[in-house]
């Protein structure tokens, strides 16, 4: 899926409910999210501007009352550019024994003349920005160009933002993997051309000061590339996830990087190849799969998806997976969603434990 997170858009207050042991707060829900709100301070039918988790508010009075909690002084590199702005950014939290995901405000905040109807994105209204970790050391290096067109990044939908659309797919079969918190990475062969790809950005893949560039050239992957485009006869692209020493603290406590893909592209046809072709191929060529969880018919709630999210990482059992990936066994293109059906549970425990 690739379509445009809002972070801060209109939404109904579903229901209102109460918290044991606690008289202040209360539980919100909201899309398939719940929030810890005062109590009584909004009623079910109620609209709202919801914001989601990693939302950053900009520094303005009415949101100065989460300075204590939520402050994040601006990131600057040497050269004092601005790498990620400041703001108070919003949290996975637990209160009282309830995880609480994003924050709500009355209507009145919003500038006058706003569209009132819910689904409106109103992030850019409120000056809100995505807040995003610096990338991790070594990821820098030279740079080739833009994300290129012919490839589309790797982002997952959660399951909290489309509990609507869900119920079309009751009883359809789903594949689960581990999701990995490292750094996104994509090869591609194309036209006799070999190149590698950053989350967002087009990189040389001749500089070995990127690890991803080392790792590529550790695992042949442009031999292998050369391999899967002759025996399969397309124009092989794999996307995966990289984690290792130097990503994202590297919880899952590796030596030395590794690579786990989790898309096999044809780059001609612009399209996955379907998944048991995808393990043929990945085979063929020595490369690793991300961790499977398995298979799951489809007959969960939102909560009951992000319960199953819970648990130890596959590759290391002393840590919270970060959470679930799933996909439908046969590939489903939703109106809804604006292309392929895939979306994600994340782990609420890793959330409270990582998300700083
Ligand atoms: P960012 O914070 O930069 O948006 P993210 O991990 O939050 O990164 P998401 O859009 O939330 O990005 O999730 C999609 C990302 O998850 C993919 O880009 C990919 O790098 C990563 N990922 C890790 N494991 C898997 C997996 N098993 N299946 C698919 N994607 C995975
Ligand atoms: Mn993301
Ligand atoms: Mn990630």
């Amino acid at each position: 899926g690739d379509i445009m997170r809002k972070l801060a858009s209109i939404q109904t207050v579903s229901v209102t409910e109460a918290i044991p042991k606690a008289d202040a707060i209360e539980r919100l829900h909201i899309l398939g999210w719940w929030v810890v709100a005062k109590k009584g301070e909004y009623q079910p039918g109620d609209k709202v501007v919801y914001c989601e988790i990693d939302s950053l508010l900009p520094e303005q009075e009415e949101f100065e009352f989460l300075r204590s909690s939520c402050y994040k002084p601006a990131i600057v590199d040497a050269e004092n550019q601005v790498l990620q702005r400041a703001g108070f950014r919003i949290r996975t939290v637990k209160l009282r024994g309830q995880v609480s995901q994003g924050i709500c405000f009355p209507l009145s905040i919003l500038p006058v003349g706003t569209s009132q109807e819910v689904g409106t994105d109103v992030t850019a209204q409120l000056g809100i920005f995505k807040y995003e970790p610096p990338v991790p050391v070594g990821m820098g290096g030279r740079i080739k160009g833009t994300f290129p067109d012919f490839l589309s990044k790797t982002d997952e939908i959660r399951v909290q933002t489309i509990e609507d659309v869900l119920g079309r797919y009751a009883r359809t079969n789903f594949t689960m993997t581990e999701k990995l918190d490292g750094t996104s990475f994509t090869a591609f062969l194309r036209q006799g051309e070999f190149g590698l790809c950053s989350r967002n950005q087009w990189v040389d893949e001749t500089d070995l000061s990127n690890t991803l560039c080392r790792l590529a050239a550790e695992l042949k992957l442009a031999e292998k590339l050369e391999t899967l485009r002759t025996s399969f006869e397309i124009s092989p692209a794999i996307q995966g996830e990289v984690i290792g020493p130097g990503i994202q603290g590297n919880k899952y406590a590796l030596r030395s990087p590794e690579l786990y893909v989790f898309n096999v592209l044809d780059t001609d046809q612009y399209q996955l190849v379907d998944r048991s072709l995808q393990a043929k191929m990945l085979e063929s060529v020595g490369l690793t799969s991300v961790p499977s969880l398995g298979d799951i018919t489809l007959e969960h709630s939102v909560d009951e998806l992000v319960a199953l999210s819970v648990g130890k990482s596959i590759l290391n059992p002393k840590v919270q997976r970060e959470g679930i990936v799933f996909r439908p066994e046969v590939e489903v293109n939703d109106p809804d969603i604006g292309g392929r059906l895939s979306f994600k549970a994340i782990n609420p425990k890793f959330l409270l434990k990582f998300d700083e």
